[in-house]
């Protein structure tokens, strides 16, 4: 133990400006290049001491986050804690402002929040490997949820290279009602690509050098989901969506991760503003949310 009675850990979001989805493997998983961007909208993840492991959680949707020992956060408990040889005696509240289900790495960010969280309150002076290492174990998202910033993954996008940012982009994000499971999108992917010799996955150069510049303009010509086309044949109506959000300037638009959540880039702040009010007006969405990026990853608080 530190002695510290709690431990607070602010967990960005992220958004896939290039999500590169390859055929269907033999062990079912897909090979990627996944280009992570870690956005401005955060979950907290809190660690205290207690007689036993406990989930809470608050914010919207909070009844589709599990409190028992599904919930990813208290997974990353129980890993630190048996490498360690302890028992994973703590509550985690999460603070959740992240969509839940939303195709922005919600859960990994929390799984992210509780690994750092109880690292600092229990003491155990893990080195950033050994996290990532636990991270990777705990799902594909989980290492960038660490690290933030900008980042390729490749493999199954656990394996990751940070990337250089030429300056901050600004993003608004369209929260859809309910969720879209990633293993239901993934099939549908499957689905509407039998038969098909779908290509190895490739980082596309005109998007990391658009990174680089920091130009919304060209990063908005280079932006790619390929699992866009089965979220949408799940749920149709994110497409009017997409064309609100378009038609109110934003730069490009287009679903994040495995959806439901739709991210528009903007040229700036002033327009993401704009943008965001007008997807609240035209109905099409549950909420409109600004935020830039890049961000730092998992940050004590
Ligand atoms: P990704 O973008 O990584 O595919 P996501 O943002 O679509 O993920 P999450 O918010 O991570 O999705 O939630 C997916 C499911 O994981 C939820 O429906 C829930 O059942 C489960 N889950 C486990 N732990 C958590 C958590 N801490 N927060 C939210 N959901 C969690």
């Amino acid at each position: 133990m530190t002695g510290r009675s709690a431990v607070t850990v602010r967990v960005p979001a992220k958004v896939n400006v290039q999500l590169a989805v390859g055929g269907a493997r033999a062990d079912g998983f897909h090979d990627l290049a996944n280009v992570f961007l870690a956005v401005g909208l955060y979950d907290e993840v809190t660690a205290v001491p207690a007689e036993a492991l406990r989930v809470s959680a608050t914010g919207p949707d909070v009844d589709r986050v599990p409190l028992d020992r599904t919930n990813l956060a208290a997974r990353a408990a129980e890993l630190l804690a048996a490498r360690y040889g302890l028992e994973p005696r703590v509550h985690l509240h999460i603070a959740k402002d992240i969509p839940v289900a939303g195709g922005m790495a919600g859960g990994s960010a929390d799984a992210a929040g509780a690994l750092v969280a109880c690292d600092a309150l229990w003491g155990t002076g893990a080195s950033r490997d050994e996290l990532l290492a636990i991270c990777a174990e705990l799902g594909s998202d989980v290492p960038f949820s660490l690290v933030g910033g900008a980042a390729l993954g490749l493999g199954r996008g656990e394996l990751l290279t940070p990337l250089e940012v030429g300056g901050s982009f600004h993003w608004v994000f369209a929260v859809a009602d309910g969720g879209l499971a990633t293993p239901a999108v993934y099939r549908e992917f499957d689905r509407l690509n039998a038969g098909v010799d779908v290509p190895e996955p490739v980082a596309s150069e005109a998007l990391r050098a658009a990174l680089r510049a920091g130009d919304a303009v060209a990063l908005a010509g280079a932006l790619s989901n390929d699992l866009q086309a089965a979220a949408l044949s799940l749920r149709p109506s994110l497409a009017a969506t997409l064309d609100a959000g378009v038609a109110a300037g934003a730069l490009a638009a287009l679903v994040s991760g495995s959806g439901p959540t739709t991210a528009f880039l903007a040229k700036d702040a002033d327009s993401a503003a704009v943008v965001a009010a007008a997807l609240m007006a035209s109905g099409t969405c549950r909420a409109a949310r600004v935020a830039a990026g890049p961000v730092s990853g998992a940050t004590v608080v």
